[in-house]
């Protein structure tokens, strides 16, 4: 059947349900906030790339120029559709979570970081990491609102003793509550007080476009298997003097320019200043060839069309959970808080995991339960009515010994159709 306008084809539908009780339903894919199908597109251009490809910068031959060519296309490709300076360096790195880390070994030592405690644990937890050049890491509480937040950094920031190089980190839309957050507002605070801001656009990106010399923030980081292409590549893209000055993420060839015996012993280096100085090793190139083919797809069919779809798809599950009895969808910022395709909710007297194992056996319909890899944020969320006796007698996820705290999240994007989001409901 033909997609709905604004859909694109993906691979995910035509897998079948084999789990589904007596059923040979289509399996409907309602956990794209974890990974997103691939866009058929995507395979089509990896497959028709696969038996060429070789090794990047590395070789004469034929297979060799060629991957080199797609490699660095791709990386420029990449940089159109993040809206990138001209300046700007593009990192191919293997998730959103490699690229935080990276940025959190390459910041100038003892950088000061500000985070809320609301975010996805890739991006709360690297600056206090082993590999860190991170200084002191501030935590902020959850806010209210987004004005709440930009009002809360502003004056966290005011109270800086000292001018020292600082880190905001801050995420384009909650992968808990899809919630978008005011970025733009957000990187104007940091620079008012001479911070920088990277964006973690792991769930933005996919859904809305973004646009980093427009907004302003000075490094994005996302992940291809959230932007419909496959695993295995991600990016962290933004400004190159950090990056420039900072000892390579992993050291080895393509990163070394040129290396000698040193008269004393050991070796001396002399590093790439390109993006490929934190590029060591032979790079995934078939990765990057994904994630710039889903960008061009992306840009191809437009945001405006797939915003729009999608919006009409969150309004569609919001009015429905509306409608259902005992259901609590999970805010930050209140109903009528702006968000990209990710609900979460509770439901009384339920258990989170066992009603997403409901779903998925009986209905053949993913989705995803649990904490969702932001521990304080869901404990925020759900402090006061995070579970009851009833869900933990059901075996929910305990939380520390307290009270259960999980949810269950059902998010989508570009290819779920109308049907997908009314058997959800209908099986709810
Ligand atoms: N940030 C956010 C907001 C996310 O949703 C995720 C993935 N759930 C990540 C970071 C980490 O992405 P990855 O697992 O691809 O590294």
């Amino acid at each position: 059947s033909a997609p709905a306008p604004g859909c694109l084809p993906v691979l995910g539908r035509d897998v079948r349900a084999p789990l589904v009780t007596g059923g040979d339903a289509e399996y409907a894919a309602l956990d794209y906030a974890a990974s997103a199908p691939a866009l058929q597109r995507v395979w089509d251009d990896v497959a028709a790339y696969a038996p060429y490809y070789g090794s990047v910068h590395r070789g004469a031959g034929y297979l060799s120029q060629l991957s080199t060519e797609l490699f660095e296309s791709s990386r420029a490709t990449v940089a159109g559709f993040l809206g990138c300076r001209p300046d700007d360096q593009v990192v191919f790195t293997r998730s959103t979570t490699d690229s935080l880390n990276l940025l959190a070994a390459a910041l100038p030592p003892g950088t000061e970081v500000y985070v809320f405690e609301t975010e996805h644990h890739a991006a709360l937890l690297p600056w206090q990491h082993g590999g860190s050049a991170a200084g002191r890491v501030t935590v902020l509480p959850a806010p209210g609102s987004p004005g709440q937040a930009v009002a809360a950094l502003d004056s966290a920031l005011a109270a800086r003793v000292g001018d020292g190089p600082a880190l905001v980190c801050v995420t384009g839309a909650s992968n808990v509550t899809g919630e978008l957050w005011p970025v733009r507002e957000l990187t104007a605070a940091a620079h008012r007080h001479g911070a920088r801001l990277v964006l973690d656009a792991a769930q933005l990106a996919p859904h809305h476009p973004v646009d980093v010399a427009d907004l302003g923030v000075d490094w994005v980081a996302f992940s291809g298997h959230k932007l419909y292409a496959p695993f295995g590549a991600g990016v962290l893209a933004g400004r190159a003097d950090w990056l420039r000055a900072a000892p390579p993420y992993l050291a080895g060839g393509g990163a070394s320019r040129r290396v000698l015996r040193a008269a004393g012993g050991g070796v001396d280096v002399e590093w790439q200043t390109t993006a490929a100085r934190h590029e060591a090793g032979s790079p995934n190139v078939i990765g990057a060839y994904a994630i710039a083919s889903a960008c061009r797809a992306l840009t191809e069919a437009g945001f405006d069309a797939l915003v729009a779809r999608e919006q009409t798809l969150v309004a569609r599950v919001l009015a429905g959970l509306a409608e259902l009895p005992g259901v609590r969808v999970l805010s930050l910022f209140g109903a009528d808080a702006a968000r990209v395709g990710v609900v979460s909710f509770v439901v009384d007297g339920w258990s989170s995991p066992h009603l997403a194992a409901a779903l998925s056996a009986e209905h053949g319909i993913g989705v995803r339960d649990g904490l969702f890899c932001a521990h304080p944020l869901v404990r925020a969320l759900l402090g006061d009515a995070g579970g009851s006796a009833e869900s933990a007698a059901c075996g929910g996820a305990a939380g520390d010994g307290e009270r259960p705290l999980n949810a269950v999240r059902v998010s989508f994007g570009a290819g779920t159709p109308d049907e997908h989001v009314d058997r959800f409901l209908a099986a709810l």
